[in-house]
């Protein structure tokens, strides 16, 4: 290799490497401030939810407190106001549905019922006093009770309920009530159906003025022997509520409150929160122990459930977020998050508080006042609303604060702008990578052409100098034998003469064939079209054809064609086509064995004509087809050095050819030899 043509291929390098430091570091950088400004992007999502959701929450807390006091509020007053609900007089009216709140019991220092009773009987005060009133009744209870153990009558059965209704407030030595016994034995003696309506109101009354251990079994034996019956029915309705009540109202976190305090209590099949406010009591007695009460409201969960709901579903909160509201350590929830197992991303919270009013229809005081003052004389805390009708509590301090929280409930729905960027920015920078890598793969190819090409030229260089050298070798030393005098023979120095001339021929159709290729390659090769007899063209290149083939053992022949296929007069440019049938020709004979033979071939068919050039040499493998048309290219280092040539034959041949409208086609196939053939579609010349 030439130091200049290293210098080159060096330079080339170099421009390759440049075009890679160029291309691939912008593209690593691209990638890496996509993905930085993504993680941004997505970092300023979360604090963009977390800013809306802050501005939200407060606002939101506020909405559901009011809300939820509207809510409890209407009812309160609904419940309040049915008639089929006297919930003020009582606070074990029966419920008209599940989310009815038992509402409006104040009690005296410690949270009691109206009429509570002893879980466990306990012996009465007049065992030991030995009171001769209920020692009396006791005896005639155990009378009463033998008799009737003895057989039961309607008799029996009247006595037993008269006896009960004596003894009303009298306990047994154990601290049964002695009326509760002789109802249960009057009732277990009665027939089915065998009870009358003026005695279930009775019971129903004595039950719960009186209540004890004894009212559940009571009510047991009523709804027995009255089935379907509304009024007994009503009772165990209204028995029921009252132990739910209990239960909620003696739970230790509902008693022993001091200061507001709301709490979950299970009770029945229903989970109540019981909202409980202690008064301080204004206008005691003088003299007596300043008492405080509580107010204690009491409000289902499904309620609670449904006022979130609706304080919850407006319209700003955001898709993606979810309202939790924390009431006395228990989360509701309006929708679960998506992501079940894992804890909830908090995005914003803030309190509110639930303070409902609590107003109680003016004619529904008269009954709850009188219990109020039953059982808490002194802690009467009702005052009268001349306007609106209503008597409202005083002195019930504020509501109970909760917490709402706004959670990330849906993800997705959160970074789904985020994720559309992703996808934009993960195809933006993928496209970027295919187009530098596209353009990588182009420089590689060019760099890789021009490589091969520069290897070309200079083993064509190599070649012309090679093919130049042997013929003026021989060319000078036979001139100058002949010069010298050396050659006597006449016929030898014809020979000489003829050989030299021939020599001459073939450097000049080389150079010939260099030049032209020179002038093809600039662009600048001009062809002059004139009317040629291609049929004696053809005739006349294989003429000329022949001493160099049988300088080589090779039979030329002209093939005849048959009358109606001959070319005639045509317009081409008569010394091109002629030097891509030598070029053609020579190589045919190069490549064929002594003693074969190569035939060339003109046919005129369907306004074209043929030149087909035939030998059986070796043949062109179908891989080279292509590439033996390329400028330079010569096929395998061996063949190069046993085949004179240097590779731009068959270039020349095909530019002629398409100069002329043309193409030019190989037939060949490896062992059974190859057929060229320069095909021009022209039209045929008039005759002069
Ligand atoms: P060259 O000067 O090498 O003959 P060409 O352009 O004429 O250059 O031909 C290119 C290559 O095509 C040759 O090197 C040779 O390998 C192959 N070739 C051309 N003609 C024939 C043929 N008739 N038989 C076999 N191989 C051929």
């Amino acid at each position: 290799m030439f130091p200049g043509r290293r210098a080159a291929a060096q330079g080339q390098h170099t421009g390759l490497l440049w075009q890679v430091l160029l291309v691939v570091p912008p593209v690593i950088l691209l990638s890496a401030v996509a993905l930085y400004s993504l993680r941004q992007d997505r970092a300023a999502i979360e604090q963009d939810a977390r800013r809306t959701a802050a501005l939200l929450a407060p606002d939101l807390a506020r909405r559901l407190g009011a809300r939820a006091d509207a809510a409890l509020g209407a009812v309160i007053a609904e419940s309040c106001a049915a008639p089929a609900a006297p919930a003020i007089s009582s606070s074990t009216a029966p419920p008209e549905r599940a989310d009815t709140p038992v509402c409006g019991l104040i009690v005296m220092g410690r949270v009691r019922v109206p009429a509570d009773y002893p879980a466990l009987p306990a012996p009465p005060a007049w065992v030991a006093s030995r009171a001769a009133e209920p020692l009396r009744l006791n005896e005639e209870w155990h009378a009463i009770r033998s008799t009737a153990q003895r057989g039961s009558s309607a008799a029996t059965v009247e006595k037993l309920f008269d006896f009960a209704r004596r003894a009303e407030g009298v306990e047994s030595e154990s601290g049964a009530p002695l009326s509760d016994l002789a109802f249960l034995l009057a009732l277990r003696h009665t027939p089915v159906g065998g009870l009358s309506g003026g005695q279930v109101r009775d019971l129903e009354q004595h039950v719960f003025q009186r209540p004890s251990f004894l009212s559940g079994s009571l009510i047991e034996e009523a709804s027995r022997l009255l089935p379907a019956n509304p009024t007994a029915e009503r009772m165990a309705a209204r028995w029921a509520a009252r132990e739910q009540a209990l239960a909620i109202l003696r739970s230790p976190q509902v008693a022993d409150a001091v200061a507001p305090t709301a709490v979950w209590v299970d009770a029945g099949t229903t989970t109540w929160l019981a909202l409980a406010h202690p008064i301080a009591t204004a206008g005691a007695p003088s003299g007596s122990v300043p008492r405080s009460a509580q107010h204690v409201t009491v409000l289902p969960l499904q309620t609670i459930e449904r006022i979130l709901q609706s304080a919850s579903e407006a319209d700003d909160v955001p898709a993606y977020a979810s309202v939790a509201v924390t009431i006395a350590g228990r989360t509701l929830r309006r929708k679960q998050p998506i992501a079940a197992s894992a804890p909830p991303t908090e995005l914003a919270s803030s309190t509110g508080l639930i303070d409902p009013p609590l107003m109680l229809p003016s004619d529904a005081v008269a009954g709850f006042a009188g219990e109020l003052l039953r059982i808490a004389p002194d802690a009467m805390p009702l005052q009268q609303s001349p306007s609106s009708g209503v008597v409202r509590l005083v002195g019930v301090p504020g509501g109970q604060a909760f917490t709402l929280r706004l959670e990330l409930a849906d993800p997705d729905a959160l970074y789904a702008s985020y994720r559309r960027r992703l996808w934009l920015a993960a195809g933006l920078v993928l496209a970027a990578t295919l187009a530098a890598l596209g353009g990588l793969a182009g420089a590689w190819r060019a760099y890789e052409r021009q490589r091969r090409l520069g290897e070309m030229k200079s083993s064509f260089v190599a070649s012309v100098s090679h093919e130049l050298r042997a013929p003026v070798a021989a060319v000078r030393l036979m001139t100058e034998s002949l010069e010298r005098g050396t050659v006597m023979d006449e016929g030898r120095r014809q020979e000489y003469l003829r050989l030299i001339g021939q020599e001459c021929r073939r450097l000049s159709s080389l150079v010939e064939n260099v030049l032209d290729f020179s002038r093809i390659d600039r662009g600048s090769r001009e062809y002059t079209f004139e009317p040629s007899d291609l049929d004696a063209l053809a005739a006349s290149t294989v003429e000329l054809m022949k001493p160099y083939a049988s300088e080589r053992q090779v039979t030329l022949i002209c093939a005849a064609v048959a009358a109606g296929h001959k070319a005639g007069l045509r317009r081409v440019d008569r010394q091109a086509i002629q030097q891509a049938l030598v070029n053609l020709i020579d190589n045919a004979v190069k490549h064929s064995p002594a003693g074969a033979t190569v035939s060339v071939e003109l046919a005129s068919e369907a306004g074209e004509a043929r030149f087909t050039v035939a030998d059986s040499g070796p043949g062109i493998p179908a891989g080279d087809r292509e590439r033996i048309f390329e400028p330079f290219y010569r096929r395998g280092s061996e063949l190069r050095r046993e085949t004179p040539g240097i590779g731009i034959g068959l270039t020349i041949a095909k530019h002629i050819a398409e100069a002329h409208g043309g193409r030019i086609t190989v037939d060949s196939s490896p062992g059974t030899g190859s057929r060229f053939t320069i095909v021009l579609p022209i039209a045929e010349e008039p005759a002069p």
